[in-house]
Order: structure tokens, then C-alpha cells, then sequence
């Protein structure tokens, strides 16, 4: 089957609609559920590519800098992500271990480093790397499974339990997670996959 550029189905509800070129800074919505469909800017994905990369420096400080500091008296305990990832991985809770390290920065890391690498040299107006619509396409696989922001929920109800207990510090890697969470839903807002993909094929021809 060969794509259609003008034919665009409608990904929340399936209708199928007539795309012709949007002009810039104006969006397309779906007539029957108002999902955007497309949208007229090419600088999209200069920004979904910086947002990707910033996230991506952020998250070197995520996992090697304090998260938090616990203070009692004159009991002081820092941790790191990366502790807090290593603290089950011994014994029956191994798997835990893996699996806490796997969706909060294994898969994180390579969701964005995949979008790094199928958009980037799109946006400085280059020929794409070699498979980069493959990269493109596991990014939008990993996008459930990257939970970051799941992990934050759950360190906000630990602290308002913790808060009474003990003198809480946040580290640098906890404003830098809360960074990264916020960065990745406003980049995840610039994604209009129908933009993107239309600018990988038109570039590859
Ligand atoms: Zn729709």
C-alpha cells in the first residue's frame, strides 16, 4: 500500500479526513470528536527535538545527584534515584528492582534518545538517519511505558506521609525530574504525529 498524504484518519475516533497543506500556526481538528489532527508548523519539531535533548541532560542528573535528604535529629540519609532503584535488588524483590529502574529510566532514556535520533537532523533541514522512521515509530510504542510521572506521584504521597516524621531537602534531581515531567507533556502537546510523519516521508524522498 502506498500512503496517502492528503487522506488522514482520525487516531481518537477513526473518521477519515481531506488534509490539504496548513498554513502556518493554524491547526486541523477532527469534525467529529475536535481531536487535533495536524498542525502548520514545521518548528514543531525543532521543539519536540529540543525538549527531547534537554530532557535527556536532565536525566544524567536524575540519576547520579542526591533526590532526597532526610534529616531527624541527628540522623541525616540521603538518596539518589539510582539508590532508590538498587534498594530492592537483592532477594525476592529483584524483579521490583528491574522493573522500577526499567520504567522510570531505562525507558524514559530510550524514548527520547529515539526521538533525538529520528528528528533531529530534520530540524536543522538534513536528510534523516538511517532508521529513523523505525526510531520514530518505537518512541510512540514507549510512550505508555515510560512513567516517569507516575514515579513523581508516587514521591509526592511519600513526602505529605513523611513530611510530619522528618525534616525533608528535595536535591537536585528531584526538581530535575520535575522538570523532565513537565518537559516531556509539553512536548508530548507538540506531537502532531501527522505533522511529523508527513515531514519524515517528504524528506526521505
Ligand atoms: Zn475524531
Amino acid at each position: 500500500m502506498t500512503p496517502s498524504a492528503d487522506l488522514l484518519c482520525c487516531p481518537i475516533c477513526d473518521a477519515l479526513h481531506r488534509l490539504d497543506d496548513l498554513p502556518d500556526g493554524r491547526r486541523a481538528r477532527c469534525i467529529r470528536c475536535n481531536t487535533v489532527l495536524g498542525t502548520g508548523k514545521p518548528e514543531a519539531i525543532t521543539r519536540i527535538v529540543v525538549l527531547a535533548a534537554t530532557s535527556l541532560i536532565l536525566m544524567t542528573i536524575v540519576v547520579f545527584y542526591p533526590f532526597l535528604q532526610l534529616r531527624q535529629g541527628v540522623f541525616t540519609s540521603k538518596a539518589s534515584v539510582f539508590d532508590t532503584v538498587m534498594t530492592f535488588s537483592s532477594g525476592a524483590m529483584a524483579p521490583l528492582s528491574i522493573a522500577v529502574g526499567l520504567f522510570i529510566i531505562i525507558l524514559p532514556v530510550t524514548r527520547l534518545a529515539l526521538l533525538v535520533w529520528s528528528l533531529f537532523p530534520l530540524s536543522i533541514g538534513r536528510p534523516p538517519w538511517p532508521g529513523a522512521s523505525r526510531a520514530l515509530r518505537w518512541s510512540e510504542v514507549l510512550r505508555p511505558w515510560a512513567m516517569a510521572e507516575i514515579f513523581m506521584v508516587g514521591v509526592a504521597i511519600a513526602l505529605v506521609k513523611l513530611a510530619d516524621l522528618a525534616t525533608l531537602t528535595m536535591g537536585p534531581a528531584f526538581w530535575s525530574f520535575a522538570a523532565i515531567v513537565f518537559i516531556t507533556a509539553l512536548g508530548d502537546t507538540q506531537m502532531s504525529k501527522h505533522t511529523i510523519w508527513t515531514a519524515l516521508d517528504d524528506s526521505t524522498r
